[in-house]
């Protein structure tokens, strides 16, 4: 039975004294939940204030990026040793801002990845069609690609220490949620990818859905089989909607 997964992705939002406030709530709201793993990621200042907030929970944090490289004259990057000096255990890779604003092809992605895993850290590798991909039947060969993309830099077994979380693109932000048959579709076909490489590994990895998951869709989202949780961008910045959601997985 795979557990699910509630993840916050903050963005670039958050200051100090409000990242003090949900954290403290988050803490306080989600004590007695131990059937859920939740996380959040926080922009790389805050990793220390979630290191300080949350090492005594059952919270875990992480970052919304990584460099593809271990050291070096890469100003402005940061790297998987800074990101472990901080606690972090897990990282998004390939979210799809990350892809379209700051033009991350499917190549560099992988080596995140990689890099990410041999820092002995958890990558959450996002996939996700467009609008006009989904319209044009190309869903499924899209993240396909995507998939396979990071299965040249690494092998199956590695996807053992892995999540990954499905967000079409059209639902990221903009209100509309993919329904639960469509998240469904499409976790099952990833399944169904990975199972050709190694069974166990399909069985085991969580599958996340991401795109406007608020309350009141979290029920639904959640009934799926394939779907093991959320990676919840606004609906994370409220904790009362955020400990709802962690509540409604499990
Ligand atoms: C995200 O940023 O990964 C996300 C799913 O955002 P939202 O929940 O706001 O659609």
């Amino acid at each position: 039975m795979r557990r699910k997964l509630v993840a916050g992705n903050w963005k670039m939002h958050g200051s100090l004294a409000e990242n003090q406030t949900r954290l403290t709530q988050l803490v306080l709201a989600l004590k007695g939940n131990e059937a859920t793993d939740v996380a959040v990621f926080a922009t790389a200042p805050y990793l220390f204030q979630c290191k300080s907030l949350l090492a005594a929970s059952a919270i875990k944090w992480g970052a919304q990026d990584v460099s593809q490289f271990a050291s070096g004259a890469y100003t402005g990057e940061i790297s998987t040793s800074m990101l472990v000096d901080f606690g972090c255990s897990l990282v998004l890779v390939g979210h799809s801002e990350r892809r379209e604003i700051f033009h991350e092809t499917n190549a560099i992605v992988a080596q995140k990845f990689a890099a990410v895993l041999s820092a002995n850290m958890t990558p959450v590798l996002c996939v996700g069609e467009t609008l006009e991909q989904r319209e044009s039947g190309q869903t499924l060969s899209i993240i396909v690609e995507q998939i396979k993309a990071v299965l040249e830099e690494v092998s199956i077994a590695d996807f053992k220490q892995a999540v990954i979380a499905y967000e079409p693109v059209w639902a990221i932000g903009t209100g509309k949620t993919a329904t639960p048959e469509q998240a469904q579709e499409v976790h099952a076909a990833i399944r169904d990818l990975l199972a050709q490489y190694d069974a166990n590994v399909a069985q085991g990895i969580q599958i996340l859905y991401g795109g406007s998951v608020k309350p009141d869709n979290a029920d639904a989202i959640f009934a799926q089989p394939d779907v093991d949780g959320a990676l919840v961008g606004g609906a994370s910045l409220n904790s009362d909607d955020f400990v709802k959601i962690c509540n409604a997985a499990g």
